[in-house]
């Protein structure tokens, strides 16, 4: 099965946290980034995907989670944990007002193939989340959803709640992004990712 071999980690390791771009390591690996409100489960996420429970913190103390988070996968590509957006103020005018590092990055990073942005699938669709997807999508990065903690209530509940979202998204990026449903506990979406990220290393 083409790619069948992608979704076997074999080595997942924390590289450096970087307080802003300037401290991202300067390599040319494909880089995968993962963002969403704290809370959402991706700290979870990363250590389903990595096969590995303590590679990224969960629930991690707040100061730490204003740092990029670099980890090398595979020896061949880059899992970026970014910093989460919930305590990050709106600002008036409707901007996405987030960590200025974030912005930076996602702005820039010439290597970052592809952002996973994570939803909670148990909300209606939270403002600061719909802000975000909007101003990820004016840049121009290929993205996807990530609809997270599926296990947590039925699986008619998880698809209407990502009907709602993508209702409420902006009408030009409707339809753009893949969609996917996971679950850190019992794993679903696992592969999905992978493979997207496999798509992304070409
Ligand atoms: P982060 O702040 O986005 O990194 O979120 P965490 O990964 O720290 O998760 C926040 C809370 O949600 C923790 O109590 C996790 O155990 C829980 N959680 C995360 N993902 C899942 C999931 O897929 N299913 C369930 N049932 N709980 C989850």
């Amino acid at each position: 099965m083409p790619g069948a071999w992608f979704v076997r980690i074999k080595s997942a390791t924390f590289h450096i946290s970087a307080r802003d771009i300037e401290k991202a390591p300067e390599w040319d690996r494909p880089e995968f980034a993962f963002i969403g409100r704290s809370n959402v489960g991706k700290s979870s996420m990363i250590n389903m995907l990595s096969n590995k429970n303590g590679l990224a913190k969960v629930s991690a103390t707040p100061g730490k989670t204003q740092l990029l988070n670099f980890f090398v996968m595979n020896e061949t590509w880059s899992l970026v944990d970014l910093p989460g957006y919930g305590f990050a103020k709106v600002a008036k005018s409707e901007k996405i007002n987030f960590n200025e590092s974030v912005g930076d990055y996602l702005n820039s990073r010439e290597n970052l193939r592809r952002v996973f942005t994570l939803i909670d699938s148990r909300l209606p669709p939270q403002r600061i989340d719909i802000d975000f997807i909007n101003w990820l999508g004016e840049t121009g990065v290929p993205f996807a959803l990530v609809f997270t903690k599926a296990d947590k209530q039925s699986a008619g509940k998880t698809q209407a709640s990502v009907d709602t979202f993508l209702a409420a998204m902006p009408e030009h990026l409707k339809g753009v992004p893949p969609v996917i449903i996971s679950s850190s506990k019992d794993r679903t979406g696992r592969v999905a990712i992978l493979k997207l990220i496999e798509q992304g290393l070409d």
